[in-house]
């Protein structure tokens, strides 16, 4: 089957669909410009600095640095904050925010994405659910408190030495400040918005029943495979149509529908036959 019968399989579900889960994986932002960690060697392309002190992605997404060296932990958590703050969504966010909105779909976005660039591009944010936290909200490090806090904190970074110029801190102690993010071998992280959310869509999916319900999900890999569970979970105890946009990892099985190509081209060759 070529890409246009498959955009065209996905068009038609669409149509036909009352409500929509999106659901992402970091493969989402790719599109925007941002790095996707895909493997050792595109964490140090992204971060050649980390290359050179022979430190691995979850070596570095470790909260364990936060007590040792926290200028070193900001770094990396600084950057990335920046980055994301600047970066604007890419747009796939906009094609998808026109099809709930022009076939009145109810809508609820499930991401393992820390970026906020759902909420960035204009979708509620009663209406996400991020699995692993978010980079854009604080928590203590301790933690002393379950506090969990908006981060409008300005974090300069050395790009040649990737240490922070500035560390947050906690609201109630004088602890280190860290993002409210699910790190790698992470036994702090306060999960309590996480869970709100959770509860948001567990509310949301129990309406879904006898509904017809298209998912579209877009760059989620294998290797962490939450939001491909979450996927063929509505596939298969809602009926849901379960749209897979992955380049790489596109493989699910009829009656779902596997798109093999990037977010942005996927959305964009089934905008193409809505449009018609
Ligand atoms: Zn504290």
């Amino acid at each position: 089957m070529d890409l246009t019968e498959r955009f065209r399989l996905a068009a038609t579900a669409v149509r036909n669909a009352g409500a929509i889960v999106i659901t992402a994986g970091a493969g989402m932002g790719v599109d925007s410009g941002l790095p996707d960690f895909r493997g050792e060697f595109g964490f140090w392309n992204a971060y050649p600095m980390y290359e050179r002190l022979g430190i691995s992605f979850a070596g570095a997404a470790n909260p364990a640095h936060f007590d040792r060296d926290p200028a070193f932990a900001w770094g990396f958590y600084g950057h990335r904050t920046n980055l994301y703050r600047e970066t604007i969504p890419h747009a796939g966010f906009h094609l998808l925010l026109d099809w709930c909105s022009r076939f009145g779909l109810d809508s609820f976005v499930v991401t393992s994405n820390v970026d906020g660039q759902f909420q960035k591009a204009g979708f509620s944010d009663s209406n996400i659910l991020e699995v692993h936290g978010s980079i854009h909200y604080l928590q203590c490090t301790g933690p002393c408190s379950s506090a969990i806090w908006e981060n409008d904190e300005a974090i300069p970074v050395d790009s040649a030495t990737m240490r922070a110029g500035h560390i947050p801190r906690c609201i109630h102690c004088v602890a280190t400040a860290r993002p409210n993010i699910l790190m790698f071998g992470d036994w702090s992280w306060i999960s309590d918005r996480t869970e709100r959310q959770e509860r948001c869509f567990d509310e949301f999916a129990a309406r879904l029943r006898d509904r017809s319900v298209v998912v579209i999900e877009m760059g989620a890999g294998t290797a962490i495979p939450t939001i491909r569970h979450t996927s063929e979970q509505l596939g298969r105890r809602i009926g849901a149509t379960v749209i897979r946009i992955n380049p790489r990892e596109g493989e699910i099985a009829p009656p779902h529908i596997s798109i093999p190509c990037g977010a942005l081209e996927g959305l964009r060759g089934i905008a193409v036959l809505l449009a018609k």
